[in-house]
C-alpha cells in the first residue's frame, strides 16, 4: 500500500473564501482524498495547517510514502521544523507532489535550491492547454491525444525560476500566447518530486478527470518502497573486494 498524506494550507484569502468553500466544501485536501481513496493500492490521510504540529509532525511524515502539498499565501508560516522534516524525508525517499501555488513554498525552495521560484500570473478565467511532452511517462498514463485542456484556471507564465527539470512532462500554452512549464520532475537524494500547475482554489479543477489521473499517476511514480534507512549499510571504509590482486 502507498501511504499518501494530503496537506493543504486551507487559509483562503477573505475575498476567495466563500467561493472556495462552495467549490471545495471539504477543502482541497478533501477533494483530492475523494478520488485517491478509490485507488485500491493507496491509503489516504489528510491535514491542514491549523492542525496540531501544522499537520506535518515527524511521526506523520515517517508514516508517509508520498506527500501531496498545496499552499498559497501563508507559506511563510510553516515552521522551519516541519520544512526540515519534509526535506529530510524526501532525501530518504518520500515522494513529493507540489501543487499550483505551492511553487512559492519554503520546502520547494529548499529542494530546488532557488530563491523564490517566482513566476508571472493572472486570474482571468482562462483555458489552460497542457501539451503532453512525455507520452510514454508513467505520469501521462491514460491520457490520449497531444494535449488536454483545463477549461478555467489561474494562468501561470514563464519565466518560472526553477532548475531545469530532469523530466519535462507538460508545458501549458495560455490563451494569451505565453507558455509555462506546468509538469516537471526532479529527484533529490532518493526522493522523487513532481510539480503540477493545476488547481487555483476558486476553480473546480480537482474534479476534472485528467487532473485526477495525473495526480493519481504521479503518486504511483513518486512511490519508492525502500527508503534510505532500509538500504544496506554502505557508508563505511571501503575494503577491497578481491584482496588477492
Ligand atoms: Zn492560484
Amino acid at each position: 500500500m502507498i501511504r499518501v498524506h494530503i496537506w493543504a494550507e486551507d487559509q483562503p484569502l477573505p475575498f476567495a473564501k466563500e467561493q472556495m468553500r462552495k467549490i471545495y466544501p471539504t477543502g482541497i485536501e478533501g477533494a483530492i482524498a475523494d478520488f485517491l481513496n478509490k485507488q485500491p493500492d493507496m491509503m489516504i490521510t489528510t491535514a491542514v495547517m491549523s492542525d496540531a504540529k501544522q499537520g506535518l509532525s515527524k511521526r506523520t511524515l515517517k508514516q508517509t510514502d508520498v506527500l501531496i502539498f498545496w499552499s498559497h499565501k501563508h507559506w511563510r508560516e510553516l515552521s522551519d521544523e516541519a520544512v526540515d522534516c519534509v526535506w529530510q524525508r524526501v532525501l530518504e525517499g518520500m515522494g513529493l507532489i507540489v501543487l499550483h501555488s505551492a511553487h512559492a513554498s519554503k520546502i520547494f525552495a529548499r529542494l530546488m535550491g532557488t530563491r523564490t521560484q517566482s513566476l508571472r500570473w493572472r486570474e482571468a478565467d482562462e483555458r489552460q492547454r497542457y501539451w503532453i511532452l512525455a507520452p510514454g511517462h508513467p505520469i501521462t498514463y491514460g491520457l490520449t491525444g497531444e494535449y488536454f485542456e483545463v477549461p478555467m484556471d489561474e494562468t501561470y507564465v514563464e519565466y518560472f525560476e526553477i532548475p531545469q527539470p530532469q523530466e519535462q512532462i507538460f508545458i501549458t500554452s495560455t490563451q494569451g500566447g505565453e507558455i509555462f512549464r506546468s509538469g516537471n520532475c526532479w529527484t533529490r537524494g532518493a526522493g522523487r518530486i513532481f510539480y503540477f500547475q493545476a488547481g487555483h482554489e476558486t476553480y473546480p479543477v480537482y474534479y476534472q478527470r485528467e487532473v485526477q489521473l495525473v495526480i493519481t499517476n504521479a503518486v504511483r511514480w513518486a512511490f519508492i518502497e525502500k527508503k534510505v534507512a532500509e538500504w544496506p549499510d554502505w557508508a563505511r571504509e571501503a575494503e577491497p573486494i578481491d584482496a588477492t590482486k
